[in-house]
């Protein structure tokens, strides 16, 4: 059974959405340029697991996600043998499990193998590295200012020390665009250089080299990268939120957030309504509760998002409250009415894309947002 399996509160994903935008991206690619699904964050709020089947189908060859837990729940649901990527830092004192579970992870500094071999010598695992051995990226920070190693030296110490481990297998090296998704378009020339300088210094042997994300893979292919490590436009968001740019037109959208009207009534012009009384109707008002709050991810901040009811923009009225919340119906309608939150319904449209705007934020944030009580159901 599922968290919420009795509140009507559901996140539809269409998975064949997920696999259409894979293969918008794929018929971009060169021959040899590969899609890692970015699955992390529980699949932007779409479900891991699902997401990363379909993702596999469509073509992608890999899955990235950010930490070692999530990487294991793939592994625990079937993906036995698919690469999986973990982009975050990892902590040395996970090793028997990075090993187990035949996780790639990243690496921006060398201390994490003295620690690691210490960790597994102290809990008698040394024989781990008989079944396979630990393969990792290293991370390199050309700009994005958060992990991996800056300058040639560090590379070059990075190259000397890494000989001392010989139970490591070095597979690839990656970076990040800070700019790719918005911000100025001068600085992803200034990181692309910073790669090239840094590559320079890679030993040869270390094949896969790879520097996109779904920003980098849609609209900056020229910049050559063997893996587009693939995320929000999987999802059908365009990074930038933005409608009208010629290839993100072509992704749609797979999440659509619904609900049901639980309670239906008619209110007193002055009426208030919820917490801190601050909405008082100012005439007659139809007024319908949804079962949905804050906890679920529809944070208080999105109290100015109208919800579609039957083609009608209904306003929210008063402040979001932790499990549920009200809007203005223009007249009376039953219980158990949709009530469409992200998506289409029959008129109209609430994309994630504009909520993000409307309420200061970017898509990304409005999907993973959503919380554990909402179930998913895929189509
Ligand atoms: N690569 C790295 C290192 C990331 O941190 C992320 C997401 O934040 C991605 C790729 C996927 O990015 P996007 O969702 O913009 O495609």
């Amino acid at each position: 059974i599922d968290y919420s399996d009795h509140r009507p509160t559901q996140a539809i994903v269409d998975l064949t959405a997920i696999r259409h935008n894979i293969q918008l991206v794929e018929s971009q690619l060169n021959d040899g340029q590969q899609i890692y699904a970015t699955v992390k964050a529980n699949g932007y709020g779409h479900g891991a697991v699902p997401i990363a089947r379909a993702a596999l189908q469509a073509g992608a060859t890999g899955l990235a996600v950010a930490t070692v837990d999530e990487g294991i729940e793939l592994r625990s649901h079937g993906f036995s043998q698919v690469p999986i990527l973990i982009l975050g830092l990892t902590d040395p004192r996970g090793i028997a499990e990075i090993l187990h579970y035949n996780l790639t992870i990243t690496i921006s500094h060398l201390d994490f193998f003295k620690l690691a071999y210490e960790q597994l010598e102290e809990t008698n695992q040394l024989g781990l590295f008989n079944l396979s051995k630990l393969t990792f990226h290293l991370a390199l920070d050309t700009g994005m200012g958060r992990i991996g190693l800056r300058s040639v030296e560090e590379i070059e110490a990075f190259k000397a020390g890494i000989k001392a481990y010989p139970w490591t297998n070095w597979e690839g090296v990656f970076t990040h665009f800070s700019t790719a998704g918005g911000g100025p378009e001068e600085y992803i020339e200034e990181q692309y250089n910073k790669w090239v300088e840094l590559t320079e210094a890679i030993p040869e042997e270390v094949k896969v080299r790879h520097i996109a994300n779904s920003g980098m893979g849609m609209w900056h292919l020229d910049y050559p990268t063997d893996i587009v490590r693939l995320g929000i436009a999987m999802y059908g968001i365009d990074p930038k939120d933005d409608f009208d740019n010629p290839i993100t037109k072509e992704l749609r959208p797979a999440l659509q957030l619904v609900s049901e009207l639980i309670y239906v009534k008619k209110v007193e012009k002055g009426s208030k309504v919820s917490y801190g009384a601050t909405y008082e109707a100012s005439e007659d008002e139809w007024i319908g509760t949804i079962p949905i709050g804050y906890a679920d991810g529809w944070l208080r901040h999105y109290k100015g998002i109208s919800l579609n009811v039957d083609g009608h923009a209904c306003p929210i009225v008063g402040t979001i409250n932790m499990d549920q919340l009200m809007i203005r119906l223009p007249r009376e309608y039953p219980i158990g009415t949709n009530v469409t939150l992200i998506g289409t319904d029959y008129k109209g449209t609430n994309h994630a894309s504009t909520i993000a705007k409307e309420v200061g934020t970017i898509g990304y944030e409005i999907l993973t947002s959503i919380g554990p009580r909402v179930t998913r159901v895929y189509l």
